[in-house]
């Protein structure tokens, strides 16, 4: 009952935003984005993929979206903090280490231990005098002649500096000291200072060394009025840019982006532009609510999530297009929450029938990741490819899956389910070896330990009910879903509801039914066959397909089905 009641407050205030009616978040729903600005990690080393050490990241203009850049620094209010340093006279720079790199006019990037004509040194002579704000520094600078073409300013640690030229060797820097009419010192940065140079040049345009703890930040400038655009590395994105550097030889390239701006960039990577609208909105106040909730995921490297699968996909503005984007602004400020606070916004691909609870798969139950039946997926199973799946192992074939994974095992000779969940996904399984040794997993690890698509699957043929649901030592599976139905017992009437399931027992009291059963295999191979893919837990997003394009569901409809009493929210704008 009070679902309905939410979910109709959620329809008046959607159709109040769309007609531009300004609206004050509910009362008992309220939730407050604590930001408007999220941090994307665009190119970083995350100890895996440990190649990824670069010396330079450029960025470029996209014609009639800005031109030229504003140096600066964000706060940690995520404000940028501007250094009066402009850059007006190029579209092109390049972000680069404070080594003698080289440049590489085929890859547009600048390279340490190659060759080349175009070359930057590290070594500068710079004047012993720091000033305070950058017009002192920049009429220091234009009071050096000629000399002034080839000297530029640094920023360090609150203090302005004028430094002079570029050479690949400290003796070569000191030797322009004759011609300098202030005293100073050759200087070559450290391991905490970014360089920005002129794409395609030596020529430097400034410096930064934040010692640490601030980092160089780019805001590219505005020219039509309109929100910039900037490619990096070929993509196009909205926002700014920060470049982290702390005391190694690499950096990792941050884009501060509007979280509007970033789930425009998110929706065409995590769902095809092509799916029904609705299913899109959905998807669209999954992410927002993710990135929201995953804030400062990776802050030891300076931003909130990354722009892969580990987060979520993230591309700029490449792939979006009209509807992915109205599927973003017609979604605008809203967020699922449960109890007032964001939910973790979990989706998958499909769930082969049923979706599961969290602690039935990982650890925590959360109140609104609970398993539901899914009806909607069957009405597009031809659409989705390898929607139900089989492998068969021998079980020599089995015992090398499971020394793969570390476990000393012989051959398996049985292979079992010990569990399945109360909406029929498996939950514990066992193998005996040949020894008599027995191997036994749970949860997601019954998906992962065999690599499998998904936790909802059969061994020999074993079915258990609809439900998954095995009742006392028999073959008798009941088969109903279990909604809106009821018991007698002797103390009246129960419902059967919850996804729990009950029976009356011979004297007449309606009682709790354990998910438990024992389905097994001691056959030369064993043949899983299985619907689904992936984790099971949250929004199935064929389900969404399904219930947008089949049903004529709402977004609304969608979120409220796959999240468990959740209710959307709108922050307030910010
Ligand atoms: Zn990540």
């Amino acid at each position: 009952m009070k679902r309905t009641l939410k979910r109709v407050i959620v329809y008046l205030l959607v159709t109040a935003s769309l007609l531009g009616i300004t609206t004050t978040a509910y009362a008992d729903e309220n939730y407050t984005a604590p930001t408007d600005t999220v941090r994307v990690g665009l190119y970083y080393n995350d100890g895996v993929t440990t190649s990824r050490t670069f010396a330079s990241a450029n960025l470029q203009n996209v014609d009639g979206y800005g031109y030229g850049y504003e140096m600066g620094y964000y706060d940690s209010n995520r404000n940028f903090i501007s250094l009066g340093v402009t850059v007006t006279d190029t579209n092109a720079i390049t972000m680069v280490v404070d080594r003698n790199l080289y440049y590489n006019s085929g890859s547009r990037s600048y390279m340490e231990g190659t060759s080349g004509s175009v070359v930057v040194g590290c070594f500068h002579y710079q004047i012993n005098e720091s000033f305070s704000d950058y017009q002192s520094a920049a009429s220091c600078l234009a009071s050096l002649g000629t000399l002034s073409s080839e000297s530029f300013i640094k920023y360090e640690n609150g203090k302005y500096y004028v430094c002079v030229g570029n050479y690949t060797s400290s003796s070569a820097a000191a030797a322009v000291a004759p011609n300098v009419p202030y005293s100073g010192s050759v200087n070559s940065g450290t391991s905490y200072t970014m360089t920005v140079v002129e794409t395609g040049t030596n020529r430097i345009l400034f410096e930064f060394d934040g010692g640490g703890k601030s980092f160089l930040a780019v805001r590219p400038i505005s020219t039509q009025g309109t929100k910039t655009l900037t490619y990096y590395k070929n993509v196009r994105y909205y926002g700014n840019f920060s470049y982290v550097r702390k005391g190694t030889d690499t950096f990792y390239v941050v884009n501060y982006v509007n979280i509007e701006d970033y789930v425009k960039g998110v929706l065409p990577y995590e769902m095809l532009a092509s799916w029904p609208i609705e299913a899109l909105k959905a998807l669209a106040v999954c992410a927002r609510t993710y990135a929201m909730f995953y804030l400062n995921k990776h802050s030891s490297m300076g931003f909130d999530i990354c722009n892969t699968t580990d987060c979520q996909v993230y591309g700029g503005t490449n792939s979006a297009n009209d509807v992915t984007d109205r599927a973003v602004n017609e979604t605008s400020g809203m967020y699922l929450t449960y109890d007032g606070k964001l939910c973790e916004t979990f989706y998958y691909s499909s769930n082969g029938g049923a979706s599961e609870s969290s602690e039935n798969v990982w650890n925590e139950a959360l109140p609104y990741l609970r398993g539901v039946i899914d009806p909607y997926e069957e009405a597009v199973i031809d659409k989705i490819s390898n929607y139900n799946w089989s492998v068969t192992y021998t079980g020599s074939e089995l015992a090398s899956k499971l020394q793969s994974k570390g476990y000393s095992c012989g051959t398996i000779t049985k292979f079992e389910i010990l569990e399945f969940t109360p909406t029929g996904n498996v939950k514990r399984i066992r193998f005996t070896d040949s020894n008599g040794k027995t191997f036994t997993f749970s949860k997601e690890n019954c998906r992962l330990i065999l690599g499998l698509r998904s936790q909802r699957y059969t061994i020999n043929g074993y079915e258990g009910s609809a439900n998954g649901i095995y009742v006392n030592d028999s073959d008798n599976f009941l088969s109903s879903l279990f909604e809106n139905l009821f018991a007698v017992g002797s103390g009246g009437t129960s419902s059967l509801s919850g996804g729990d399931t009950y029976a009356i027992t011979s004297t007449g009291d309606v009682e709790k039914i354990e998910t438990s059963g024992t389905a097994s295999s001691t056959g030369e191979s064993f043949v899983i066959n299985g619907s689904g893919w992936g984790h099971n837990v949250g929004m199935s997003q064929w389900g969404a397909y399904s219930m947008a394009k089949i049903y004529g569901k709402t977004y609304l409809d969608i979120l409220t089905f796959y999240y468990t009493d959740a209710v959307v929210a709108f922050s307030q704008q910010l």
